[in-house]
């Protein structure tokens, strides 16, 4: 009878560990995510299919806008990742980077100037990190280019 308990609490304990061992590599690999995650793993890259951002462009839905010409658009993130986070997209909409075109050379840089100058701006001289998801495994959700600039607090390193 002792011995029956001994060998179940044993294969309860390897199960266990099991477990936690597999959650350990699943973090490790960086596989295990978040809601957002989650959202980009569903959503599906729609082509030139217009986004939410054509309806922000378009002023049809509100958004809290930076800066605007006629390239481009700067406005805060919905849901913010850091104390600043925003948001710079083309007019043009370009589904995601891996589908920019060569035509696309001046504007990708006007975006990444345009960047640099609202970051300072936003009084973000000690630094911020620019980011450009692509696609599902890059965590992309809305299928409009954009530009996250993120900042306002230490960011940490590698991203998960
Ligand atoms: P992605 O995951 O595609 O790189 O980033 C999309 C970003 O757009 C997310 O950070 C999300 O919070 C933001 N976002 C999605 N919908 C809206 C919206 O309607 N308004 C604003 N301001 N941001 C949005």
């Amino acid at each position: 009878m002792a011995a029956a308990l001994a060998l179940a609490a044993l294969r309860v304990t390897r199960r266990v560990t099991g477990a936690a061992a597999r959650l350990q590599v699943r973090e490790a690999s960086g596989v295990s995510g978040g809601e957002e995650v989650l959202k980009a793993q569903q959503a599906a890259p729609g082509g030139a299919a217009p986004t939410i951002f054509s309806r922000i462009i378009d002023k049809s839905i509100p958004a809290d806008i930076l800066y605007e010409d006629q390239q481009c658009l700067v406005f805060r993130d919905v849901a913010p990742q850091a104390p600043v986070h925003l948001l710079v997209i083309p007019k043009k909409p370009i589904p995601r980077i891996s589908q920019a075109e060569e035509q696309d050379k001046q504007l990708l840089g006007h975006l990444l100037l345009v960047a640099a100058q609202t970051a300072k701006a936003e009084g973000l001289g000690d630094g911020y990190r620019l980011v450009i998801n692509d696609g599902k495994l890059g965590a992309q959700t809305v299928y409009h280019l954009h530009l996250h600039i993120l900042g306002g607090r230490q960011l940490q390193w590698p991203p998960g």
